[in-house]
């Protein structure tokens, strides 16, 4: 049996290595970007009008004097010239602003009147050289740096490609992942359970877990039998990167998982971990470079693994930017004697910018309906026995 952080260490450096492709724009959120991103022009690429009103020259400004207005800028039309800097010219939002001018009063600051058949401006406050125009350049220069390699994509990231022209862009590929249950006593769920059988619900919380990380694994069920296991996993070996299992690695007669697993190749990396939930967690590597999860089938074990260890797995594999460690504080004082790290599961609250977590610990790892009201495990050390109420401990959050 192996500490929890030797465990995550081993997971860590036996990753998945992915191929890097190309996809278009709109399906690319929430991967992980595998080229860096520069700015094909200045960002704005020209003096952009920031509000309609009007464009002025502010330096010839004069208290209640009417100006003329020469004529309309609009966004999407090429750049005008004022002639006369004691007039004006009518901008819309996102035109160039004219040249000769340097300000923009809005139209909520300005009187406009007849005279004459002439359109005139009367401004009342002395205007601000600068005064809304979203200058060239301000934002990023032409050439400048905007995404690094390891960016998750999201609607800032991509409005970013968009922006700089790029309909296609280069992500990390995802695994081919086979999502396998294991045990006789599971049935599907439109199946009416006999008394002593029970609805598979493992391979559906996983597989939700991953498709909200936009991976799309196939399901699959091997029998509690020898032979017929190896030969599911031999197959399911050669046709996918990445094997989840549930199920079948504790003591029990029937818990043939790491034998199977052995006997296709695939080297055991560690088997039990000092945690609970969780403990007999399995990890193993083909030579291949396929790589293999068997967790316990008790639910919430297998729920607490994938958020512990698969999914900081998943994104280092697809090389994406590690992002810090969430701490939270916990609001109940806990006494836990075993010597193992003990993730417990709760709720959490964000008070004035602090994460609060208020334990919800249930009736142990096959109550999984416990994990309805909570957001997260809180993740206690196994060297000590006592956690204080008001201390930090990490928090690893599933929603
Ligand atoms: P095992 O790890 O195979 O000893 O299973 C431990 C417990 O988890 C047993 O009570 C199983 O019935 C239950 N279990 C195993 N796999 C699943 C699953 N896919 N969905 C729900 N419960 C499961
Ligand atoms: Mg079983």
């Amino acid at each position: 049996m192996i500490p929890v952080s030797k465990a995550k260490e081993i997971v860590l450096n036996n990753l998945f290595k992915p191929d890097i492709i190309s996809i278009p724009i709109t399906e690319s959120v929430a991967t992980v970007l595998q080229e860096t991103i520069c700015a094909d022009r200045d960002f704005p690429p020209f003096d952009r009008v920031s509000m309609d009103g009007i464009a002025i020259d502010a330096n010839q400004w004069k208290s209640n004097t009417p100006m003329p207005i020469e004529g309309m800028q609009a966004a999407g039309s090429a750049r005008q010239a004022l002639h006369n800097t004691r007039h004006c010219i009518e901008v819309m939002t996102g035109a160039m602003l004219p040249q000769h001018t340097n300000a923009v009063i809005p139209y909520e600051d300005i009187r406009i009147e007849e005279k004459n058949g002439h359109r005139i401006a009367i401004i009342s406050e002395k205007p601000e050289p600068g005064k809304n125009v979203h200058r060239q350049g301000i934002d990023r220069k032409n050439g400048e740096l905007l995404m690094e390699k390891g960016a998750l994509l999201g609607p800032p990231e991509i409005a970013v490609l968009a922006s700089v022209g790029k309909n296609m862009v280069k992500v990390s590929r995802f695994p081919k992942i086979a999502l396998i249950t294991t045990g006789d006593e599971l049935v599907d769920i439109e199946a009416t359970p006999l008394p002593y059988q029970i609805r598979k619900s493992n391979v559906y919380a996983l597989d939700a877990a991953l498709r909200g990380m936009r991976l799309q694994p196939e399901h699959f069920h091997f029998a509690d039998e020898q032979n017929i296991m190896k030969a599911g996993i031999a197959k399911v070996l050669s046709d996918f990167d990445v094997l989840v299992l549930s199920g079948g690695v504790s003591k029990g007669k029937k818990d043939f998982v790491p034998e199977a697993l052995e006997a296709c190749g695939v080297k055991t990396l560690f088997h039990r971990v000092q945690q609970k939930p969780g403990k007999p967690f399995w990890f193993g590597a083909a030579p291949t470079g396929k790589i293999v999860f068997a967790l316990p089938g008790n639910p919430v074990s297998t729920f607490m693994c994938f958020f512990k260890y698969i999914k900081p797995w998943l994104l280092k594999s697809l090389r994406a930017t590690q992002t810090p460690e969430l701490y939270a504080i916990l609001q109940e004082e806990i006494r836990f004697e075993p010597p193992l790290t003990y993730f417990v599961q709760g709720k959490m609250r964000h008070d004035q910018g602090v994460l609060k977590i208020f334990p919800m610990p249930g009736q142990g790892s096959g109550d999984f309906a416990s994990l309805l009201p909570c957001d997260g495990f809180i993740e206690l050390p196994a060297q000590e026995k006592i956690f204080r109420k008001g201390d930090y401990f990490p928090f690893i959050p599933f929603r």
